[in-house]
């Protein structure tokens, strides 16, 4: 891999015990305006002149920054291969990890390296910006500085954030319960089924009972299989029998993430069950993820779900379809059986969903 590798020079010291890692990928905060007056992506070189107070801080960063830097609508599997194999060989050499991210896919690039990097126990905090960092009023900056503070935080000389986390607007979210749900204001991400992890303001209030625990002795396992014969139905009212038969007739078809209704509720139409079931039968794994922002999938509270639990749809509990779409992609790509897979899928591998009530 060809990536350019800049070493800033901050206030760092030889006594430095802090060493951070920033993986610049692209997005708005390194975007600059081009002769048309749209957004693309600048070299991450220039950053100093942008954030003149990153050379006071006491931390030794070094930047990795991808030859092309993308807007995250371009982002693919090996883009998330090249994210995960960036930390894993370079984990013993930083106390933290900082992505630089566009916002539109930021949430599905971390719940899929929450997947990949398994056994963490580094912060890796994905971050980005509404606003480029030389606009005036941008959130940039501060996004950053905090990130690089979360990202070296530590007690009793143990890093505090021990997980993937996407940092932003002053909220501390886990990576894969985060969602992005706003386009135009600075407060782009939210977690609706699970704790912040942290609030940023005079101090950084740290949410010890929601952070996964610092486990002594872990050891990070990178997985890079992906596979992404995946598809995301999302329900309408009036969906016709054509469109469902042929999304399930897709060729090489694996997995589906069917976002329904509610607490997982879908048409109980017999063409549908029948359609949905027939694909089922052909091996297809279908998960039942809900259109809602909050609450969870419990199929057989409605007669209208209880169909889907009787033909083998799974359940996804409370997991975000951007969680869920790269978890069936992530466990696809593992080579494990198929049961083991839907065994899986029901169950949280890296914190995205809870435990409770799986039906
Ligand atoms: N389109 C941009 C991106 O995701 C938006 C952003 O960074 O906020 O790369």
């Amino acid at each position: 891999m060809n990536y350019k590798i800049v070493r800033l020079n901050t206030a760092a010291k030889s006594d430095i015990t802090s060493s951070v890692l920033i993986i610049y990928t692209g997005g708005t905060l390194g975007m600059a305006y081009d002769d048309s007056g749209a957004l693309v992506p600048f070299n991450f070189g220039q950053i100093l002149e942008k954030v003149p107070s990153l050379t006071q801080m006491n931390i030794a960063i070094t930047v990795i920054s991808f030859p092309e830097p993308i807007d995250s609508s371009n982002v693919n599997m090996n883009h998330w291969v090249d994210m995960a194999y960036i930390i894993y060989e370079n984990y013993d050499s930083y106390d933290g990890f900082v992505i630089l991210h566009g916002t539109d896919t930021m949430a599905y690039s971390a719940s899929m390296l929450s997947y990949m990097l398994q056994g963490l126990s580094k912060p890796v905090i994905f971050t980005g910006a509404q606003l480029p960092i030389s606009a005036m009023r941008s959130d940039a900056r501060e996004n950053l500085m905090t990130s690089l503070e979360i990202a070296t935080a530590k007690a009793n000389g143990k890093p505090i954030v021990p997980e993937v986390c996407i940092f932003f607007n002053h909220m501390l979210l886990r990576g894969n319960r985060s969602k992005k749900v706003q386009s135009v204001h600075f407060d782009a991400f939210e977690s609706e089924n699970y704790p912040a992890l942290a609030e940023s303001g005079i101090v950084i209030d740290y949410n010890y009972a929601a952070i996964t625990p610092f486990e002594e002795g872990a050891r990070l396992k990178y997985f890079n299989k992906l596979d992404n014969h995946v598809l995301v139905l999302k329900l309408f009212p009036g969906i016709t029998a054509e469109v469902l038969q042929s999304c399930l007739a897709i060729k090489d078809l694996k997995g589906v993430i069917l976002e329904t209704y509610g607490s997982g509720n879908s048409p109980s139409e017999s063409w549908f069950l029948e359609t949905l079931e027939e694909a089922v039968g052909r091996g297809i794994i279908i998960l039942n993820v809900s259109q809602c922002n909050g609450g969870r999938v419990i199929q057989g509270r409605y007669q209208t779900s209880k169909d889907l639990l009787r033909i083998g749809v799974l359940s996804g509990g409370d997991i975000t379809t951007e969680a869920a779409v790269t978890k069936m992609m992530f466990l696809l790509g593992s080579g494990l059986s198929d049961a083991e897979i839907r065994r899986k899928l029901v169950k949280p591998i890296a914190g995205e969903m809870s435990l409770a009530g799986f039906l």
